[in-house]
C-alpha cells in the first residue's frame, strides 16, 4: 500500500506542515524566515452547529488547500491550537470547532468567544491534502474529523465532481453529527457522485446506517462489498483510526492512505521513571530542567514551569523546533521534520523525547 502517513508517529505526529510547500527540502538548514506570522483575523460569525460544536467565520483571507489547518490563538493566555478549514479554498474561511471536555482551547471557543472577536491564526499547513486526478475516495470521519472532509467535498463539489466518493461519517448521537445538513446537501447535489454511510454509536440509531462505534468489525462490515478507492482519506479519534487503518490496509492494500490525527498520544509516564536533564541555551540564559524517558520534552519543560515555543503539540507545524547541542531528543519520523533537519540536529519538543541528558537551543 502507498501509505502517506500525515500523521504523528509515536504519538500521531501529523506531517508536513504549510510553510513546507513553499521551502525547498533540498535547501541548506532551515532559518524558519518563510514560517508564517500570525495574523488577526476578526470573527465575524459564531455558528452554533451541534451542542459541543461551532462553526466560526472571519472577516480574513487566506490562501490553502481542502484539507489544511491553521493554528489559532484565542487569546494570549491561551496555547495555540490546530483547525482545519472545513470549507473549500476560494469560499469564505470557516473553522469548526468541537468542545473537547476539559480542553482549554476548545471549550473557550465554544463557549465564550463572541462575533467581533479578534484572534491570532497562522497558517496554513497540512499535508492533509487530496492527490490531483483521483478518481475514487473513500473518506472515513470520526466526530471533528470530518471538518477537513467537508472541505473536500465542497473542493470536489466546485471542481463539478471529477471523483466518486464515499464519505462514512461516524459521531456518537444524531445530535453530535456536525454539518449534517450540509452534507445531505452536497449528496443530493452531487449527481450521484458522493454517497455518504452514516455511523451513530447512539442506541436509538435515528438518521445511522451503520450501529457504532467503529470498531474493526463495524469499519469491516460498513467497507464490505465496496469497490477499492484510490485514495482514502482518514481522521477521527485515535480508536477508530486504528481500527480503519487496520480494515483498509487489509482490504484496499494498493490504495493511497492519508491520515490525520487530531489528538496526540501522551504516553503516561510514571514519577519514577528514569530522568535525564535537558539544558536549555537561549543566548546568554541557561535553564536546566529533567524530563522522564516516554514522556516529551515540551511536557517535562512546562512541569518545570521552563518556556519552550509550541504550536499544535501535534509535531505538525514545527514552532517548537529546537536545535541540539549535545545529545539526541527523539522525534518520531512521521513529524513535518525534514531528513535534512534531522541529519543537522533539529527536533521537535512537542513530541520529542529523551533518553540521555542532553542540551538544546532554540531553532535559529
Ligand atoms: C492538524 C489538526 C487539525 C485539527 N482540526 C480540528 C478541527 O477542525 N476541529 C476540531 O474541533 N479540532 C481540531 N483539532 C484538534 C484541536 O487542535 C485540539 O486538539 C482540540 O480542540 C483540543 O484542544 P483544547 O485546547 O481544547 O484541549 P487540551 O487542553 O489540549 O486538552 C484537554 C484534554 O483533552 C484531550 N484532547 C485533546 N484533544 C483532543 C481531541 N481532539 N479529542 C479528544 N480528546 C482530546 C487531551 O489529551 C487532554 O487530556 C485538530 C488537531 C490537529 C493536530
Amino acid at each position: 500500500m502507498n501509505t502517506m502517513i500525515v500523521v504523528p508517529a509515536a504519538i500521531a505526529a501529523v506531517a508536513g506542515v504549510g510553510w513546507l510547500l513553499f521551502r525547498s527540502r533540498s535547501a541548506p538548514a532551515p532559518a524558519r524566515r518563510d514560517e508564517p506570522e500570525a495574523a488577526q483575523w476578526k470573527v465575524t460569525k459564531v455558528t452554533r452547529e451541534t451542542p459541543s460544536t461551532v462553526s466560526l467565520e472571519f472577516d480574513a483571507s487566506l490562501e490553502f488547500r481542502a484539507g489544511q489547518f491553521v493554528l489559532v490563538r484565542p487569546t494570549r493566555e491561551l496555547p495555540w491550537r490546530a483547525y482545519s478549514f472545513s470549507r473549500a479554498p476560494g469560499q469564505p474561511l470557516r473553522l469548526t470547532i468541537k468542545r473537547v471536555e476539559g480542553g482549554a482551547v476548545s471549550t473557550f471557543v465554544t463557549e465564550k468567544l463572541s462575533e467581533g472577536a479578534e484572534i491570532e491564526v497562522k497558517g496554513p499547513f497540512g499535508q492533509f491534502v487530496l492527490p490531483d486526478g483521483a478518481k475514487s475516495v473513500l473518506m472515513l470521519a470520526g466526530g471533528s474529523g470530518v471538518t477537513p472532509m467537508i472541505a473536500f467535498l465542497h473542493d470536489l463539489a466546485k471542481q463539478g465532481w471529477p471523483a466518486k466518493v464515499t464519505l462514512v461519517d461516524a459521531n456518537r448521537s444524531a445530535n453530535e453529527q456536525i454539518l449534517r445538513k450540509e452534507i445531505d446537501e452536497l449528496v443530493a447535489a452531487s449527481g450521484g457522485k458522493l454517497t455518504v454511510v452514516h455511523v451513530l454509536d447512539d442506541a436509538s440509531g435515528e438518521g445511522s446506517d451503520k450501529r457504532g462505534p467503529m470498531t474493526r468489525d463495524v469499519v469491516a462490515s460498513v467497507l464490505e462489498g465496496m469497490e477499492a478507492p484510490e485514495v482514502v482519506a482518514l481522521c477521527g479519534p485515535a480508536g477508530m483510526m486504528e481500527s480503519c487503518n487496520a480494515v483498509v490496509r487489509e482490504r484496499f492494500p494498493s490504495a493511497k492512505l492519508l491520515e490525520e490525527k487530531f489528538t496526540a498520544v501522551v504516553a503516561s509516564v510514571g514519577a519514577d521513571a528514569i530522568a535525564h536533564e535537558v539544558e536549555l541555551v537561549d543566548g546568554a540564559k541557561t535553564k536546566t530542567f529533567t524530563v522522564r524517558e516516554g514522556e516529551s520534552v515540551l511536557h517535562a519543560a512546562r512541569r518545570a514551569k521552563v518556556e519552550l515555543a509550541a504550536g499544535c503539540e501535534s509535531g505538525v507545524c514545527g514552532t517548537c523546533r529546537v536545535k541540539m547541542r549535545r545529545g539526541q531528543i527523539d522525534t518520531p519520523d512521521e513529524s513535518c521534520l525534514t531528513a535534512e533537519e534531522r541529519s543537522q540536529g533539529y527536533a521537535l519538543v512537542c513530541i520529542g523525547t529523551a533518553k540521555a541528558p542532553c542540551s538544546i537551543e532554540p531553532a535559529p
